[in-house]
């Protein structure tokens, strides 16, 4: 049986369809039966992490057909169906621009789907009230409420950057910085408790540790176990450790503990093949390095797949299960960038352009940032900002979620969502 959810806005709902059908979104999971199979480890997506945007700097749910989107503006969703997206909101003239707005915000929030609901932990109101919120917010009318509440500390020893929930067990990264005898620290962990208790005086780490600074950390969820991969110096070197953590065992292992002294290795995250293949990802550290992706094997860094063949250097990959995924930017001025998606075989899916029709001919912002994730066998997705300066200052800034599909004819370009924020 299908498990499908279908979900209108109350707000539509309180409109008898007429005015504006073609705002409402609905929700369908994939179907877990369909998908559990007696591997514990399969893949369910009611309950389990989607690693594609586990690690993403901006916020991404995909459902079977829809998706939500957040980057520093209003939770926005698209509708697969449709096509139509907007912001999260179904309160009626809202301006998306006050404490209530359905969208909320919130600033950096992380977002979770969970078995039929959306999970959102957000600074707002922790100012106010001395804690961490998390929120869960009901698909059909957009409200949310307050399903947990973690204190905040003033020496920020409580510092949550991103929140998980996996399979019954509800996860906070607790990333902070301190100044000890005079020397910087940064101490990482991974917080867990129950979800169904959500009782944050039940919050213990299953992973901590502590360096000097850091490049990245990025976990990878598969059915019992969660991967913590991260780049930390300590002692004087830069590292590179994964540890496995059980879920069922409870038991934390070290996979590999590899000292980096190549000053142009900087890893851009990693993924878990189905054979347990480790894989990594390379950010160019030089204009002229041309980047790889490496996998680790008896503890050792060894060339997984190189990206060569072009006029300006390959300058950053990104893994996932399906593609390996190579960067590079063409032209600064107007922005142009090049993608080589490719599965883990080498054999190459597109190599190409992206276009940029979503910027309707503007040129007079200047790109802040782009964030690849998801390139799969048929689509490549990217959320991509632009600044436009007055006077010194950053006047307005350009958000943007954008699907290419991958084609017999090339890339089809599609805008999931946008935002504009004005200073004034
Ligand atoms: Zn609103």
């Amino acid at each position: 049986m299908k498990k499908t959810i279908s979900l209108l806005f109350v707000l539509i709902i309180t409109l008898g369809f007429a005015a504006c059908a073609t705002s409402g979104i609905s929700m369908q999971t994939a179907d877990p039966a369909s998908t559990v199979t007696s591997d514990i480890n399969a893949f369910n997506p009611e309950t389990d992490v989607d690693n594609r945007y586990a690690n993403a700097f901006c916020q991404i749910v995909e459902l079977d057909n829809m998706f939500l989107w957040q980057v520093e503006c209003p939770l926005c969703y698209y509708d697969k169906v449709t096509g139509f997206g907007d912001v999260f909101c179904s309160k009626p003239e809202c301006d998306h621009n006050n404490p209530d707005c359905g969208g909320g915000i919130l600033g950096k929030p992380a977002i979770s789907y969970y078995d039929g609901k959306f999970y959102m932990h957000g600074h707002w109101p922790s100012n106010e009230n001395n804690c961490w919120m998390v929120f869960r917010i009901d698909p059909v009318s957009t409200e949310r409420e307050v399903f947990m509440t973690i204190p905040w500390y003033e020496d920020g020893s409580m510092t949550l950057m991103r929140m998980f929930i996996h399979r019954g067990k509800i996860f906070f990264v607790n990333q902070y910085q301190s100044v000890e005898s005079g020397n910087p620290k940064e101490k990482y962990s991974l917080l867990t408790c129950d979800f169904e208790k959500h009782d944050a005086a039940e919050l213990k780490p299953v992973f901590e540790f502590e360096s000097k600074s850091m490049y990245s950390s990025n976990l990878f969820f598969e059915g019992s176990k969660i991967y913590l991969f991260a780049n930390p110096s300590i002692d004087g070197h830069y590292k590179l450790i994964v540890w496995c953590y059980d879920t069922v065992s409870e038991e934390t292992s070290t996979i590999a503990d590899i000292n980096i002294d190549d000053d142009y290795f900087q890893p851009n995250g990693f993924c878990v093949t189905q054979e347990g293949e480790i894989i990594i990802g390379q950010s160019a550290v030089v204009p002229d390095q041309n980047v790889k992706a490496y996998r680790i094997v008896d503890n050792e860094l060894e060339v997984y797949m190189e990206f060569e063949e072009a006029e300006t250097p390959w300058w950053g990959c990104y893994v996932n299960e399906e593609t390996v995924t190579a960067t590079r930017v063409v032209s600064e001025n107007p922005r142009q960038d090049a993608v080589w998606v490719r599965d883990h075989k080498g054999n190459t899916i597109y190599k190409g352009m992206l276009s940029t029709n979503y910027r309707n001919g503007d040129h007079s912002s200047h790109l802040g940032s782009i964030t690849y994730f998801g390139a799969s066998r048929d689509r490549i997705l990217l959320s991509a900002e632009f600044y436009t300066e007055a006077g010194g200052t950053t006047s307005s800034v350009d958000y943007y979620f954008i699907e290419y599909d991958i084609t017999e004819n090339g890339l089809q370009e599609k805008t999931l969502a946008s935002w504009k924020w004005n200073s004034k």
